[in-house]
């Protein structure tokens, strides 16, 4: 007889959390402490969603999306989770480009850009604190219709080197083009640009266990292996989800699966206003990536001059569909030395990764698929060697993830890495003016993804999901009598 993951579990809950991506386990963890009984379902039989990781024989752990955050996850892991998480925030200290345009090692903060933009790009330091400022005072109720390269435009024009060096890491961090509105990026380069890069010491593995232990003290009920089918929706509202066989009742669902899964999969799109069906149809996913994971012998390390984050590309100009392109010419590695799990085994660990469209992966038949997953670790292998010499005899296992992999782990349409483009957020938003108590709580619209944005999201819409229980609450028959 299969095991029932729900063994135990309520047949009602306040609150269902569909997913247990960050932006998942941040809402169950606020709903909990705020007094909520609270289920997190989580399809996969691990927590964490993208903020995940592997382990490989040999003492090989691999982070798949632990390659930095701004400074910003500090405050939101001490205030919405515990201090010993944000105490184990530390900042990378060497973020390297490495391009046909030039070659540098940056902290990546305002005023080690500013240095760089004055003295090695001859940048007026009037125009680098005009344009710093302007990108530092945008926020999202700002003008929505300038785009990124007419804000570059503006304060740097011709600069095409310029442009790279500012857009290259967050369209990598993001996703986001140039054609995406100023403010998406205005947003994360300054929330990066505050103090620099950071991650997580100990690695996902930790910062995930630590997560899931403070959840479960604040009350949450966690269950994995727990595949949502769908979510009923009755005259008034919310009124259960089913999964593994079961129907559980909920004043409330927090959606933390993919935003446009969620509206045509979870939900149904005959349960919204067609007007509202429209605008989410016209929602375009974010891309995807593909990454290659790579273990150095463990006896064998490179120098710390190599990197901690290393933006390298062999194309001549700056191009956000070169970015995408089957054939890679922009990779960026990420270096974990030992002291990324200081209680690990010592181990030097290469990730790579790199924008990617599903539909190049997608639909191959599984020769052509395994010999280009080769191809990519090959390539990869390749590149690498400008930067780890005789690499191909030092790196003692080689593997690598496609945008096919995302979607599998995930449930992502399209694999997508950062959920939906800028218009997904106001989608998002409007979730539960069309059906009360449905909410979506994950990567969205290019501001409210990656590590932080998605522990913040989270927050935001755990607050709207406890307003409008006591709203309930107030006016339901057994509070007034
Ligand atoms: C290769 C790569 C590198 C990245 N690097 C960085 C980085 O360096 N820094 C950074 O800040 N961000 C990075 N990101 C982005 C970041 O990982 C994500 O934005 C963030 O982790 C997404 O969190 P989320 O809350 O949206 O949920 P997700 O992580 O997307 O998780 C959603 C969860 O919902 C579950 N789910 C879906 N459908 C169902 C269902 N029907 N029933 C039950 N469960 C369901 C899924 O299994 C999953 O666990 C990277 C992403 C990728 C792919």
């Amino acid at each position: 007889m299969p095991k029932d993951f729900l063994k135990g579990a309520n047949d009602s809950y306040d609150v269902v959390v569909i997913g247990s991506g960050l932006g998942g386990l941040t809402a169950a963890n606020i709903l909990a402490r705020n007094g909520l009984q609270v289920l997190l379902l989580e399809q996969h039989y691990k927590l964490g969603g993208l903020a995940t990781w592997f382990k490989r024989p040999g003492g090989h752990i691999f982070d798949i999306s632990l390659h930095g955050f701004p400074y910003g996850m500090v405050k939101s892991c001490r205030r919405y989770w515990s201090p010993e998480i944000a105490e184990s925030i530390v900042q990378l200290e060497r973020v390297r480009f490495d391009n046909p345009m030039f070659s540098l090692t940056t902290t990546f903060d305002r005023q080690d850009f500013t240095r760089l933009l004055t003295s090695d790009f001859g940048v007026a330091p009037e125009s680098v604190d005009r344009f710093f400022d302007a990108a530092r005072g945008m926020n999202f109720y700002d003008d929505q219709s300038k785009t990124t390269r007419e804000l570059f435009d503006e304060y740097f024009p011709g600069r095409e080197d310029v442009i790279r060096l500012l857009m290259e890491p967050i369209t990598y961090a993001n996703g986001s083009t140039l054609e995406d509105p100023a403010i998406t990026y205005g947003i994360v380069f300054s929330n990066f640009m505050s103090k620099g890069v950071f991650v997580f010491q100990g690695g996902t593995d930790k910062l995930v266990q630590s997560m899931e232990k403070e959840m479960k003290s604040s009350g949450v009920d966690v269950r994995i292996n727990c595949d949502v089918e769908k979510i009923h929706v009755g005259s008034n509202g919310i009124q259960s989800v089913e999964v593994n066989g079961r129907t559980i009742k909920t004043k409330a669902v927090v959606s933390n699966a993919n935003l446009r899964a969620t509206i045509f999969q979870l939900v149904g799109a005959d349960k919204f206003d067609q007007s509202f069906i429209d605008e989410a149809q016209a929602v375009r996913l974010n891309n995807s990536s593909t990454q290659v994971y790579m273990a150095m012998a463990p006896d064998d390390t490179v120098p710390r001059e190599t990197g901690d984050l290393l933006f390298s590309s062999t194309a001549q100009r700056f191009q956000t569909d070169l970015l995408l392109d089957r054939n890679i010419t922009s990779r960026t590695f990420s270096f974990y030395y030992p002291d990324t799990r200081p209680n690990g085994k010592g181990r030097t660990l290469i990730v790579s990764s790199t924008n990617a469209n599903y539909n190049d992966w997608s639909g191959m038949s599984n020769a052509e698929y395994d010999a280009s997953k080769l191809d990519l670790v090959d390539t990869t292998l390749d590149a690498l060697e400008k930067y780890v010499p005789n690499c191909r005899e030092r790196i003692v296992h080689a593997e690598a993830a496609t945008p096919v992999t995302f979607e599998h782990y995930t449930k992502h349409l399209d694999g997508a890495s950062f959920g939906t483009k800028f218009e997904g957020l106001t989608v998002s938003r409007a979730l539960p003016d069309q059906i009360r108590g449905l909410y979506h709580a994950g990567s969205c619209g290019i501001i409210m993804s990656g590590w932080l944005g998605t522990i913040n999201y989270g927050v935001i819409v755990a607050n709207d999901v406890i307003n409008q229980i006591s709203k309930m609450a107030a006016t339901s028959p057994v509070a007034t009598r």
